[in-house]
């Protein structure tokens, strides 16, 4: 499962989440749903495996043209 890092573009909060579909995700602070995924870093950085990390549409590891 992918564990993506993301920003609050109302708090400005970083924060990391798992995500299983698409779904919104909340600000853990001040709850927006205005976050956006950053996408230089990811969790299982260091243990990627290809075609194991990013979705299950692309297997480069980045998503950043999928979504
Ligand atoms: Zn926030």
């Amino acid at each position: 499962m992918p564990i993506y890092e993301y920003r609050c573009n109302a708090c400005e909060k970083d924060f990391e989440k798992l995500v299983y579909n698409n779904q919104t995700i909340h600000c853990p602070k001040c709850g927006s749903d205005d976050v956006r995924k950053k996408l230089s870093t990811f969790g299982m950085r260091g243990v990627e495996n290809p075609g194991s990390s990013g979705c299950s549409s692309c297997s480069s590891g980045s998503c950043s043209s999928c979504h």
